[in-house]
């Protein structure tokens, strides 16, 4: 038996208008004293006897921007998460990013810490699009972040992208369908706003 770990990140540089997740604004984050509580909690919930004898399967750090806290602290969660209830050696670790938050240094480091696979928030390479929706991130920074996460020794790369804008016109999905596929990611998850 296994099973999957989430883990919410629930900080981001700013909030986007659409967005309904828990997730907060922040300039700075207690990212130690929060890291520390998600290895408690861990810790804590792994000693549940529905839990007994399980190893993780996948575990997935979700958010807000999981991509603002350092490589270092995504390693000491990982590394908890491998002490106290095993993680299975195929396990697929996905870390969600946002492509203006990353350069190599940061992806190399993550890739490291034991992070396989990587989703970024694309959303559109429309640059209206982009500003309607409030992204921080700019077309080329999605471009840019893709080719270094595959420079960085991601094989598994997510590009979202987001459908349905007001505003936006067929063409305009599919110049973004276009874009997207362009930088050969193994997997794209469409949403419709
Ligand atoms: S970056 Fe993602 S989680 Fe953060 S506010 Fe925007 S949509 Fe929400």
């Amino acid at each position: 038996m296994s099973f999957s770990l989430y883990v919410h990140i629930p900080w981001c540089q700013s909030k986007c208008p659409y967005c309904d997740f828990n997730s907060h604004a922040a300039a700075s984050w207690p990212e130690a004293d929060y890291t520390r509580a998600l290895i408690s909690e861990l810790e804590y919930r792994a000693r549940a006897p529905s839990y007994s004898g399980q190893r993780i399967r996948t575990i997935f750090f979700g958010g807000g921007t999981p991509s603002l806290f350092d490589p270092k602290s995504i390693g000491q969660i990982i590394e908890a998460a491998s002490r106290v209830c095993g993680i299975e050696d195929d396990a697929e670790i996905t870390l969600e990013a946002n492509p203006g938050t990353v350069d190599l240094a940061k992806l190399v480091g993550m890739r490291a810490a034991g992070v396989n696979r990587i989703s970024f928030g694309a959303q559109s390479f429309n640059a209206a699009t982009l500003k309607f929706l409030g992204r921080i991130h700019s077309a080329d920074e999605t471009r840019a972040a893709a080719k270094m996460a595959h420079r960085a020794g991601f094989e598994r790369l997510n590009l979202d992208l987001i459908f349905a804008v007001p505003g936006q016109t067929v063409a305009d999905v599919m110049f973004d369908i276009e874009s997207v596929a362009a930088l050969e990611p193994d997997h794209i998850s469409a949403y419709n706003l």
